[in-house]
């Protein structure tokens, strides 16, 4: 992880990127971005999720060089390895690039792939955070500066007032959907005929892991289904929630 020196350059170049470019967003966010100081240093995380073509297709308009980092905790539907698929053929994704939790961890804290049912927050560590901060780390040595999230203000909790940029670590977070609207996502998906992950037509409307994953029901929060039941709403990625296992072995 980064030390706590870079953080406060990374907040003024928050703010100075936020002067030049908040007003912003989605693809005219992007663009503006690709071409301001960390233009060329930019990458994205997605989890090809509910929502998720919506973005992979601005970005893959904007620069499909633009690399893509997909995290397979192994517990995900077998539905999403292959939406992955198929939506990166589609929108021409050149650089998706695969993270993984570290076999050995795994096979010494959740040899039976059951810790969800005991911890989900040690469970989300080393199967998300881990892994994450691993390629995060990768991606920082190479000089990626930029990180671009699905997020977005109407997700609820710690989101509600999030910003189009914003500083995380020595990271610049990119947020374009941040200001869009349930309607607006949906105005996209059919504006761009962009084919939905197949589980949304089963009631699915924010997926995640498999087993922590239920269908939502009409008229609440589409991540209610997350972690259903147990006060649990983010796993840990965008929170900067540090790991307590200090070292994959
Ligand atoms: S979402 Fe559930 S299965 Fe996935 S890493 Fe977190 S606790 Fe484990």
């Amino acid at each position: 992880m980064s030390s706590n020196s870079t953080i406060p350059a990374t907040e003024a170049l928050a703010a100075q990127l936020r002067g030049s470019y908040g007003h912003l967003e989605g693809s005219a966010l992007l663009k503006a971005l690709q071409t301001s100081e960390i233009g060329g240093k930019i990458m994205m995380t997605s989890s090809f999720g509910a929502e998720a073509v919506v973005l992979l297709d601005l970005v893959a308009k904007t620069d499909p060089t633009i690399p893509v980092i997909f995290l397979d905790t192994r517990r995900l539907f077998g539905e999403t390895l292959r939406y992955q698929r198929q939506i990166t053929d589609l929108l021409g994704l050149e650089d998706v690039r695969i993270i993984r939790p570290d076999s050995g961890l795994l096979e010494n804290l959740d040899p039976d792939d059951m810790l969800f049912t005991k911890d989900t927050d040690k469970c989300c560590e080393i199967r998300k955070v881990l892994p994450l901060n691993a390629g995060l780390d990768k991606l920082r040595s190479a000089g990626f500066t930029g990180w671009i999230t699905g997020r977005k203000r109407f997700q609820s909790g710690i989101r509600s007032d999030l910003d189009v940029i914003e500083a995380s670590d020595d990271f610049i977070k990119i947020n374009p959907l941040a200001h869009w609207s349930d309607a607006d996502i949906k105005e996209a998906f059919l504006e761009k005929n962009l084919p939905p992950h197949p589980l949304v037509a089963d009631g699915f409307k924010s997926i995640g892991c498999m087993p922590c994953t239920e269908r939502t029901p009409d008229g609440v929060n589409d991540r209610a289904g997350r972690w259903a039941g147990q006060g649990k709403t983010e796993c840990g990625i965008h929170v900067n929630i540090k790991p307590t296992i200090s070292s994959i072995n």
